[in-house]
């Protein structure tokens, strides 16, 4: 597969950038070993330089489906790689056995493809999950016990947070901290062995119960939990936390560069801790990764928290995962963002260390610079109304008759050829295209008014018929000779209104989905508020629409713009041959006020 291509002038700032260009100056990770697979340090020790100048992860949880802001940290890692000769790597981090599942490991290496990168590098693959380091993380956990640097503690989880003490005052020690490495020893293969109620204890760092930084107030390494993984099944009944486990994959990966979210900040010096103690004890290889925090992507109007996402599907606010409103990477590419928008989109917003709230109307800009230039042009009429010509058998001498029109596929892309369709006695207008007692300004159709019919002639409307209720139930009008566009003088009679529409006697039926934000306000979990209670409640409209008969059958995937009204994709659950679904991806012009 081919890796998108990268374009140095476009580049905003990324200080990553920076530090790895430094780093490769001053030949900082020159002479690292790397066996080909992840292990410890007598591994690698055995294997060649490491092809790869640099190594990038991006480590998912598969308990859930990525999003928007996962795209951030797939784009960036992989990026790096990419444009450093350097190596990414694609890491379940399954360490937490009750939330993940297979289903999720699926739906993840399929985002990640689709968004146009490749963990296969040099014909092998780089795909890991952290759990088959279990065994290495437990051997590293007794080689802690051992040097003195964990313990057993079997205090309650009330206790341990009381005793944790806080900002201003040092924590406590638990009673269990005195004890022998060999105690804790055979204490932590009772936990293995199972011989302890979930909860019961815990195994802990030994490092500073006075540190101003709380999490180096001896953090839990492991905890009893009984619970089948999706890949180790019931080998283990014990866990280690996310803390002990995420930098010990790093090193077993040698990645040079773990870069995370910015609220990991805080956690670098027990990563820098725990990675250098397996180092001095012979354990792991050096140099070690190191870690980087840059800002999290947040998108306006949504919510990307995998908890939150979760809830709005389970208490069935959404249709599901993939629900074109969502910001899920299934959901966008449902709606039919491209795989380039979303690239063109996170390599503009820059990489910093601050949180980054960005607007859709920047991402919907990216996606109208890639679709612009390739989606095909076709006429729909999403809110229909019928237009009657009154004068067309006098004109074309019988009501049967079809006068063939015609419009290029793309008015820049002569290559996707002309559309065919035809003018009939009845067709399909907008309902916003027609006004009893036009508004100041409306050029469109009004009694007495004259209105070009695109790609069609000039009409003139002449009235409406309307039903008992007094709803206009059709509009009237009458073809202006001579004025068939493309024709020789057919800009003889002026207007200034331009009508879109569909035949009546050819229109394809469908089905369109038009999307609204799906949260009233910009930031809906701001300051911890309840998102749910502000839900858009007319976040989804469904019409059913008239299409011109190009569109009888349109591949699944197909990207089109319906004129003047933005951009369209064929929905991939229910669109169906004979029965087109379209869902509304973009307006044409920025819509969001
Ligand atoms: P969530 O908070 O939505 O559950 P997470 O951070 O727990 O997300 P992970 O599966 O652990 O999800 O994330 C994998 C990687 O993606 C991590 O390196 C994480 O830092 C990064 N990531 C997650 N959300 C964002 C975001 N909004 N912006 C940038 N990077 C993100
Ligand atoms: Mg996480």
């Amino acid at each position: 597969m081919s890796q998108p291509n990268n374009d140095e002038a476009l580049k905003p700032n990324n200080f990553l950038r920076h530090v790895i260009e430094h780093d490769l100056e001053t030949n900082a990770l020159a002479g690292r070993h790397f066996a080909g697979t992840p292990g410890d340090a007598a591994h690698h020790a055995a294997g060649p330089l490491d092809p790869a100048r640099i190594r990038t992860r991006f480590p998912p949880e598969p308990n859930g489906y990525l999003h928007i802001g996962h795209a951030k940290a797939i784009c960036l890692n992989f990026g790096l790689a990419r444009d450093y000769g350097g190596i990414c790597h694609l890491r379940f981090d399954d360490t937490n056995p009750e939330k993940e599942e297979q289903e999720y490991v699926d739906a993840i290496k399929e985002m990640v493809s689709w968004l146009g990168w490749d963990w296969n590098a040099g014909g092998t693959s780089h795909l890991f999950q952290a759990s088959d380091y279990f065994d290495f993380m437990y051997a590293a956990a007794e080689h802690l016990i051992t040097a003195g640097l964990a313990y057993v503690d079997e205090q309650t989880a009330e206790e341990m947070r009381v005793n944790r003490g806080d900002f201003n005052t040092p924590g406590t020690a638990s009673p269990c901290r005195a004890r022998s490495p060999e105690e804790n020893l055979a204490r932590f293969r009772e936990m293995r062995d199972g011989l302890h109620a979930d909860g019961a204890m815990v195994l802990r760092a030994k490092i500073d119960l006075a540190s101003p930084n709380i999490n180096l107030r001896d953090p839990t390494l492991y905890r009893i939990r009984r619970a089948t993984h999706h890949n180790t099944g019931d080998k283990w009944c014990i866990y280690p936390m996310y803390t002990y486990a995420h930098p010990i994959e790093d090193a077993l990966e040698r990645i040079t560069h773990s870069v995370c979210t910015v609220e990991f900040e805080d956690q670098r010096p027990f990563y820098d801790w725990l990675l250098n103690a397996l180092a001095d004890g012979g354990l792991l290889a050096r140099p070690l990764p190191h870690q980087y925090e840059f800002g999290r992507l947040n998108l306006s109007y949504v919510v990307t928290s995998k908890r939150k996402l979760r809830q709005l599907v389970e208490d069935g606010y959404v249709a599901g995962w993939d629900d074109p409103r969502m910001p899920t990477l299934v959901g966008m590419r449902r709606r039919g963002y491209t795989p380039e928008s979303i690239r063109n989109m996170v390599d503009s917003s820059g990489v910093t260390k601050q949180n980054a709230w960005l607007d859709y109307s920047v991402l919907d800009g990216c996606l109208r610079t890639d679709l612009e230039g390739k989606a095909g042009r076709a006429c729909a009429v999403l809110d229909p109304l019928k237009l009657k010509l009154t004068n067309y058998t006098e004109i074309f001498g019988s009501a049967d008759h079809r006068e063939a029109c015609s419009a290029p596929a793309h008015p820049h892309l002569p290559e996707l050829g002309i559309r065919h369709f035809s003018l009939g006695p009845e067709l399909w207008v907008e309902q916003e295209d027609f006004m009893e007692v036009p508004s100041k300004g409306y050029h469109r159709l009004y009694p007495g008014n004259k209105a070009r019919l695109k790609y069609g002639y000039v009409i003139e409307c002449t009235g409406c018929e309307k039903d008992a209720d007094g709803q206009v139930t059709a509009v009237l009008a009458t073809l202006v000779p001579d004025t068939k566009s493309g024709t020789p003088g057919a800009d003889a009679v002026k207007v200034k209104g331009v009508i879109t529409w569909v035949g009546a006697h050819e229109a394809v039926a469908a089905e369109v989905r038009l999307y609204d934000r799906l949260f009233k306000e910009a930031q809906p979990d701001a300051g911890g508020k309840d998102f749910l209670q502000a839900i858009n409640p007319d976040s989804l409209k469904i019409t059913q629409a008239w299409l011109e008969p190009s569109l009888k059958a349109v591949p699944l995937g197909t990207h089109l713009q319906f004129e003047r009204h933005g951009y369209f994709v064929t929905d991939r659950v229910d669109h169906a041959q004979g029965r087109p679904v379209f869902n509304k991806t973009a307006s044409l012009k920025d819509g969001w006020k």
